[in-house]
């Protein structure tokens, strides 16, 4: 028998390292065409086949349809058992009609940059699937496309929940609902950002809270007969005041943000409001003080809807939770990211830095091992008109290659390192206490005038 020398974990690495370098051009093609093709959340249709196509043109075994539109595709590395580790793309745009690259029937735009992160995770899978590579790792990697981060379309979503095609409004919430993640151990992702540096590693993130609100008045003639008219715009904008009234009773360490848009405020300007809608949205760093806080705005829609008379209905729709980045996972990040650039070019934020957004990596972070850094090579206001990627080699090569070198250095050795994380990660809940809290948030709050 000959003998077979064991390639060492540097040499897997630069093996996966050229083998994107050399597929670059087709790796940061798929992000611009999936850019080019923008689709909000629950609707990547064209994108989820783009995806799908991808997977089987790399020989990947992958389930599609996933909560409507995700991917999760599966590959056995040849090194025998280990834990299953998930690299993760998502799939949704934003929807700008002001962005330069939007669809023009729904306005959707990738002014968040996730285009890359598919770009990204296809990027990492290829320098992984290189057989020297590959066979020299265990257990297995699950490459997955999740749909609908951003939580926009309220109300459209609310229609897909009545229609029993979903339950929560998030892709990653969903996916733990249906079981999705029920066989990954540790995941990750790459976001792209406007910073000027390659890297950014830790910080957290806010939990949220997503409202509903319809107040419903009485229509009369705005000129002729006001006194039979019931308000409703005029009960919105008295919770709104009533919000900000609360605003100094939030605490700083919370990083509270409240804050909605009005989406119907009347009929027809000679007719008092009857029908007044909101989408609103309540944000804190800890599960607790986003419930308490909720409540504080659930009392402000009420004392609005008692002011005049009117009726209110707030249906409370459950959010995201905090991030919470494994400190082993960042570390081994860190030390991947320090060979592809220099140390001037990383950032390293405090992971009690609250950056006052939400994700729902956030969700899967309170169940399991999980790692979400930022990449650079984007300007401009990210969710915002001027929000580009500029920079496919930071926003896409990169992170591909860094991810790729950390699913290398947690498989690799019989993946003793993904096995010590297992052991030793600090979870905060199980997938059914999450599942358990969240279903507690979902409720519907009501106000009516008596008689
Ligand atoms: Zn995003």
């Amino acid at each position: 028998m000959e003998d077979k020398i064991m390639p060492t974990v540097e040499e897997l690495k630069a093996l996966a390292i050229e083998e994107i370098d050399k597929r670059k051009e087709e790796i940061i093609g798929h992000a611009k065409h999936i850019l080019n093709n923008p689709e909000v959340g629950f609707t990547e249709f064209k994108t989820s086949k783009y995806v799908s196509e991808i997977f089987s043109k790399l020989g990947i075994e992958h389930d599609a349809n996933l909560a409507l539109t995700g991917l999760k595709g599966n590959i056995d590395c040849g090194g025998g058992e280990g834990p299953n580790v998930s690299v993760i793309g998502e799939l949704d745009s934003l929807r700008i009609f002001e962005h330069p690259i939007h669809d023009l029937t729904t306005g959707a735009a990738h002014a968040c940059g996730h285009h890359c992160q598919i770009g990204s995770m296809i990027g990492s899978i290829i320098g992984l699937i290189v057989p020297e590579v590959k066979n020299n790792l265990s257990g297995s990697i699950i490459p997955i496309a999740v749909p609908a981060e951003e939580f926009i379309d309220v109300e459209q979503r609310m229609l897909l929940r009545e229609e029993g095609k979903i339950e929560f409004m998030g892709g990653k919430q969903e996916f733990i609902k249906l079981g999705v993640f029920d066989d990954v151990d540790m995941a990750m992702m790459c976001h792209t950002s406007a910073t000027n540096t390659t890297f950014g590693v830790g910080g957290t993130s806010n939990a949220h809270i997503v409202k509903y609100v319809e107040f419903t008045g009485q229509a009369a003639h705005a000129g002729g007969s006001p006194h039979m008219g019931i308000n409703a715009l005029n009960a919105a904008m008295i919770a709104l005041t009533g919000i900000n009234a609360n605003r100094e009773t939030f605490l700083d360490t919370d990083t509270v943000r409240v804050h909605g848009i009005l989406t119907r405020g009347g009929q027809a300007v000679s007719s008092i409001p009857s029908q007044v809608t909101l989408e609103w949205r309540v944000r804190s760093g800890s599960n607790e003080a986003v419930v308490a806080n909720s409540k504080k705005v659930d009392r402000c829609f009420q004392a609005g809807a008692m002011a005049v008379g009117a009726k209110v209905s707030v249906t409370n729709i459950p959010g995201y939770m905090p991030r919470l980045d494994n400190p082993q996972l960042q570390e081994l990040f860190l030390q991947n990211a320090g060979h592809l650039t220099t140390k001037d070019d990383i950032d390293i934020i405090d992971n009690s830095h609250n950056g006052g957004g939400s994700t729902d990596m956030g969700d899967l972070s309170q169940i399991m091992p999980t790692l979400h850094p930022y990449v650079g090579g984007g300007d401009g206001v990210g969710h915002s008109e001027t929000y580009l990627i500029h920079d496919y080699e930071k926003a896409v090569i990169q992170p591909a290659k860094a991810m790729a070198c950390v699913v290398i250095d947690l498989l690799s050795n019989n993946a003793a390192k993904a096995k010590e994380i297992k052991e030793k990660h600090n979870y905060n809940m199980t997938a059914s206490q999450y599942l358990n809290f969240q279903r507690s948030v979902a409720e519907v709050i009501e106000y009516a005038p008596e008689g």
